[in-house]
C-alpha cells in the first residue's frame, strides 16, 4: 500500500512538471530491466524475428497486416521456402505469388509486395533505402513498415508502434496516447542499443498480457508503475 501511496505522490508531484508522455518514458526508463527480463523469458519466438534480412522483413510485415501472427508464421514459412531470394519472386508468374496472399484474403497485398521488392532491386541495387522519404515513396510501404525496415534492417533509432503498443502506453502512461506519441516516448526512453528488443518486446506484451479487454495485470513485469494497475488497485482497496 505505501508503494502505492508513493507512486500516486509522484504522479501529482509530476503532473506539474510533465505531460503524460514524458511521464510513461520517465517510469519506462526506470523498467528497462523488468521488461527485457520478461522478453527473454516469455518473448515469441517467430521465423522472421531471425537474422532474414530486408526481404523477409518485407514479407513478414507485408503478411502481417491484419492477419494474426500465428496464422501468418505458417504462411511465412512456406512461402521463403517457395521465394527463398527477392529476384525470384520478380520473374515469376505474378498470379503464383499472389495465391498465397489469397490464403489470408490479401491478394492486393502480393501485387504491392512484388512492386516494393522488385524497386528495390532495380533502383537501389538490392538494398533497403534506409532513408524515411525514400521508404514511403515505395508501393506499399506505409509508417509502420518503414519504422520497422528503418529500425530492424538499418539499425536506425526508430520505434514501430501498432495497437498493441499504443495500447499498453496509453493504459502505462494514463492517456489515450496517438502513434506519433507512443513512437516518440519510446524513442526517448530508450537508447539505439535497447530500442529495437523493446519495441519487440512491448509488442509481444500488449498481445499476451495486457489484452484488450482483460489485462493480465498481475502477470505484466511492468505493473508497479502502470498508472492503470496502480489506479485499480487503489479503487479496489477503496471499496472494499
Ligand atoms: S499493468 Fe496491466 S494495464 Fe498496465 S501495462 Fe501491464 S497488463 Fe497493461
Amino acid at each position: 500500500m505505501r508503494a502505492i501511496i508513493g507512486f500516486l505522490v509522484d504522479l501529482w508531484v509530476d503532473s506539474f512538471n510533465s505531460d503524460a508522455a514524458g511521464l510513461a518514458f520517465e517510469r519506462l526508463r526506470k523498467l528497462r530491466e523488468k521488461i527485457l527480463n520478461w522478453f527473454k523469458r516469455h518473448g515469441r519466438r517467430f521465423p522472421w524475428r531471425e537474422e532474414v534480412g530486408w526481404y523477409g522483413v518485407l514479407v513478414a510485415e507485408f503478411m502481417l497486416i491484419r492477419t494474426r501472427s500465428e496464422v501468418a508464421e505458417k504462411l511465412f514459412e512456406e512461402f521463403i521456402r517457395i521465394y527463398p531470394k527477392p529476384e525470384l519472386i520478380c520473374s515469376s508468374n505474378p498470379e503464383d505469388v499472389t495465391k498465397y496472399f489469397r490464403k489470408i484474403g490479401l491478394p492486393t497485398r502480393a501485387k504491392r509486395l512484388i512492386d516494393t521488392v522488385c524497386t528495390i532491386l532495380s533502383e537501389y541495387s538490392g538494398e533497403v533505402p534506409c532513408d524515411y522519404r525514400k521508404l514511403r515513396e515505395l508501393p506499399g510501404v506505409g509508417d509502420y513498415i518503414a519504422r520497422v525496415l528503418l529500425s530492424r534492417v538499418c539499425g536506425k533509432h526508430y520505434a514501430f508502434v501498432d495497437s498493441n503498443i499504443i495500447r499498453v502506453l496509453s493504459r502505462f502512461s494514463g492517456k489515450l496516447l496517438s502513434t506519433m506519441e507512443a513512437a516518440q516516448i519510446l524513442e526517448k526512453a530508450f537508447t539505439s542499443e535497447d530500442l529495437t528488443t523493446i519495441n519487440v518486446a512491448l509488442l509481444d506484451l500488449g498481445s499476451l498480457v495486457c489484452k484488450p479487454k482483460k489485462p493480465y495485470c498481475l502477470e505484466c513485469p511492468i505493473n508497479e508503475l502502470c498508472q492503470y494497475y496502480v489506479t485499480s488497485q487503489t479503487s479496489f482497496q477503496y471499496f472494499n
